[in-house]
């Protein structure tokens, strides 16, 4: 990349993240909510580490990423930086003993399996992840999108029993609650259904504060519903170019 193109893409990046606060300011107005209560994690998959950099750069140090080939790689090119790297995809337990060296969250505990391997994998690396459990509000029966992708969470009513598992071991600290909206449905009824999940899990861990949910068609909705963070690719990075496995 050329100076002119590091410059080119520093001050895109920059006008992106005005116009998000602009937008964040805005829906906290009508939420009655203080903006400082809202973290913007930056959703960097698919861009490379040098977008990390200039997103250090103007102030944005929550780095989200859902795949460990990239994220780990990524992380290690950025090691510099005082980074918090959340893990935001589907995890598969094989993973685990890599996104515990660099993940200080993990947004999708979804299944008590998880939780074990996730909560040793973190014992012997010597770290403490913080974990959210994921929430499925994707109408039952049809769950998977075009690309047959499966998606991840545990269904509402299971939420609570995993989120007292998650708090039950040492290396891992209960953060609160993680959700993507449905397919094909508003996105207000599920943060809704995702807050009040929150308060039941917040009233047996009070330390379990946070509540992840918004992306950039729907952060309005989710920080109206409540949301503490703020998951954001499209609108800070672009539009990711389409993904080939
Ligand atoms: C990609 C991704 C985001 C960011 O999505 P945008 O719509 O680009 O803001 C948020 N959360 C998860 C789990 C993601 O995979």
């Amino acid at each position: 990349m050329t100076v002119g193109e590091a410059g080119g893409r520093a001050k895109e990046l920059a006008e992106n993240l005005a116009a998000l606060r602009v937008r964040l300011a805005a829906a906290c107005d009508r939420a009655g909510r203080d903006v400082a209560e809202i973290t913007v994690i930056a959703v960097t998959k698919t861009w490379p580490a040098s977008d990390v950099r200039l997103l250090a750069d103007l102030g944005l140090t929550d780095i989200g990423e859902n795949r460990d080939a990239e994220a780990a790689p990524k992380a290690a090119e950025c090691a510099d930086l005082p980074l918090t790297w959340h893990f935001v995809g589907q995890l598969q337990s094989r993973k685990c003993r890599s996104v515990v060296r660099y993940a200080d969250f993990v947004h999708s505990v979804d299944r008590p399996h998880l939780v074990r391997v996730l909560a040793a994998e973190a014992r012997k690396a010597g770290r403490v992840i913080t974990g959210l459990v994921q929430v499925n509000f994707d109408p039952e029966g049809g769950t998977s999108p075009p690309s047959g992708a499966p998606r991840g969470g545990i269904r509402p009513g299971g939420a609570v029993a995993l989120a007292d598992e998650v708090a039950s071991e040492d290396s891992l600290r209960l953060g609160g609650v993680m959700a993507v909206a449905p397919l094909g449905a508003p996105p207000r009824e599920a943060f809704e259904k995702l807050a009040e999940i929150a308060a039941e899990v917040r009233a047996r861990h009070p330390g379990a504060t946070i509540i992840s949910a918004g992306m950039t068609g729907d952060l309005e909705e989710a920080i109206e519903a409540g949301a503490t963070h703020v998951r954001i690719g499209t609108a800070l990075l672009g539009a990711r170019r389409p993904f080939v496995r």
